[in-house]
């Protein structure tokens, strides 16, 4: 048994299908994180590809944006303007299907929450200090959250708490100790690695394993720009911000 573990696809159908081929054949389940759907060029088809396969996901804030969930006033210029473009672009089955998503699930040993056990869909788990306080709101041993965009471990050792970033040379074995993962984002890193982020999991051996892979970058770059949509946010694709 092996899971795909995804997070933050945010509609770069590009990135989303590298994924797929990179990890083919090397899966039984996707786990995916929420965000399907925000900045990129291809919500739709996104969330038509996730659903041919066997799969479970969360919802994102920026899922919840686009369904009039949250105020997008909390969110930035550029990513209102995501924002509003996605919502006249989305079909009512994405739609729909959007909007039957979780924001925390519990397969055990895992929780998976979106951004943090604490608050699903809105904390960033930026530092040790916050990821600290989660440890907290969650029973599981382990507890996977997305929304940051970045690839991290949280370790819970005594009483402190230790950040790795992850190495992609070697697989991780989760031992007794508590621990917060981050697999990265598929369709908008911000690790200063453009590459599309993801994780394979087995959940029998505990054996975890970031990955990245290359994608056509100029491709979701060039939809993007067809569509209009802001300068930054087709640029920061290839620099990984
Ligand atoms: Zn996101």
């Amino acid at each position: 048994m092996s899971i795909l573990i995804i997070s933050d696809i945010h509609a770069n159908l590009a990135a989303f299908q590298a994924v797929l081929a990179d990890a083919e054949g090397q899966w039984d389940i996707i786990w995916c994180l929420g965000d399907l759907i925000g900045y990129g060029p291809n919500p739709n088809e996104c969330v038509d590809l996730l659903r041919q396969h066997k799969h479970i996901s969360l919802s994102g804030n920026h899922d919840w944006a686009v369904l009039g969930k949250l105020d997008i006033n909390a969110f930035n210029d550029d990513a209102q303007t995501a924002v509003r473009w996605t919502q006249s672009i989305i079909t009512h089955e994405t739609r729909m299907y959007l909007e039957s998503l979780p924001t925390t699930l519990v397969q055990e040993p895992f929780t998976m929450a979106h951004a943090s056990p604490r608050q699903p869909v809105w904390e960033y788990i930026l530092d040790t200090y916050t990821a600290a306080i989660n440890f907290g709101y969650f029973d599981t041993p382990y507890c996977l959250v997305g929304h940051t965009h970045v690839p991290v471990l949280y370790h819970q050792e005594e009483d402190q708490v230790v950040p790795y970033r992850p190495d992609y040379n070697y697989s991780i074995k989760f031992d007794h100790l508590r621990c917060i993962i981050n697999p990265g984002s598929v369709g908008q890193p911000r690790d200063s690695d453009p590459r599309a982020a993801y994780a394979l999991l087995d959940p029998d051996t505990l054996v975890w394993e970031y990955r990245r892979v290359a994608y056509p970058i100029a491709q979701t770059q060039a939809q993007m720009r067809n569509f209009g949509m802001p300068e930054k946010l087709i640029n920061r694709l290839e620099h990984g911000w």
